[in-house]
């Protein structure tokens, strides 16, 4: 998708491979039954090597972001991130990966020539994160957005509704700031990942990069993701 991001997908699920000077940093790894095609088969189709996987940074604990964490790990071995409260939520699995490196709020993860930041921004999980990445498309320099758990539901408790709200406003004045232009996410369906997938393949080179929407739309996305969580809280409230 950039000179230095692949995106590797499945039709629910996207990971995201940075590739730097000192290997790759993957976010994500979709389910366990796509570890093979998707991460191992899919890197090697672009050119890269999975034994060059230096860390992998997920999301949160949820299995089809982790699912193949363990496989990854016990052939590869790199360090694994993730935050403090989703490493209980992974040790509960049934056949859990090793804890190893705590994500902290405002983290700098360098590697090589690339530095991405990591947010601990609660909500969908305990310690759902979310990212910068900087990005580069025929050389020139954008910055990537992740808003790291995507999905609400009428179990979502009141307590992680109102954490979920403060930290969409929290990213989004973090995104602005840093001048943030480029959302990437992990379900294909909630940044319209497919779609612009088709899109890339199909650009011509004097046509711009279908993922760098601009300042504006990463602001009006993590607004209308605050804005459902706003009201998934206010149903709840009007609920008798
Ligand atoms: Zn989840």
């Amino acid at each position: 998708m950039f000179d230095n991001l692949y995106m590797l997908t499945t039709k629910v699920n996207s990971a995201w491979a940075v590739k730097t000077s000192a290997g790759i940093i993957l976010i994500d790894t979709l389910y366990g039954y796509a570890a093979q095609d998707e991460i191992v088969d899919g890197l090697k189709k672009v050119g890269l090597d999975p034994a060059d996987i230096k860390y992998i940074v997920v999301g949160h604990a949820h299995g089809d972001h982790d699912g193949s964490v363990k496989f990854l790990q016990d052939t590869y071995h790199p360090h694994v991130i993730l935050s403090p409260k989703d490493w209980d939520l992974a040790a509960r699995q049934t056949n859990p990966y090793s804890q190893d490196m705590d994500a902290t709020d405002g983290q700098q993860l360098t590697l090589g020539d690339t530095t991405i930041t990591i947010y601990i921004t609660p909500g969908h999980t305990g310690g759902s994160l979310s990212l910068l990445v900087p990005v580069k498309d025929h050389g020139v320099p954008h910055l990537a957005m992740e808003w790291g758990g995507t999905a609400l539901s009428a179990n979502t408790s009141k307590e992680m509704l109102q954490s979920y709200i403060s930290n969409a406003g929290r990213l989004l004045d973090i995104a602005d700031g840093a001048g943030a232009d480029v959302i990437i996410g992990n379900h294909t369906e909630y940044n319209d990942a497919l779609t612009r997938f088709e899109r890339t393949k199909a650009r011509k080179p004097s046509e711009p990069n279908p993922w760098v929407v601009g300042k504006d739309e990463v602001r009006n996305y993590l607004t209308v993701v605050r804005e459902c969580a706003k009201s998934w809280l206010a149903i709840g409230e009007g609920r008798p």
